[in-house]
């Protein structure tokens, strides 16, 4: 325990805090791992449907390791060339 002398004495206390660490990001598409040497790279496709959409109340969280978001932005780049 650690004491400050003061107008108002102040004391702490040693605190473990538990915290959310993120060890592991997954690829949805490969089922690789997204860990770099010291991070994680991937992108993600986030969608919160609205109330009354053919998705209402789905959530969808995608993870897409570098070599299948390239993929993906191929295909997405054709399907924009289609339409
Ligand atoms: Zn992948």
């Amino acid at each position: 325990m650690l004491y400050e002398k003061g107008m108002r004495m102040k004391k702490y206390e040693k605190r473990l805090v538990e915290t959310n660490e993120l060890v592991e990001v997954t690829c949805d598409i490969c089922g690789k791992s997204c860990k770099s040497d010291c991070d994680f790279e991937y992108s993600s496709l986030i969608a919160d449907w609205g109330f009354g959409s053919k998705h209402d109340g789905e959530l969808w969280h995608y993870h897409f390791c570098m070599d299948c978001s390239e993929k993906l932005l191929v295909r997405i780049n054709e399907l924009r060339g289609s339409l």
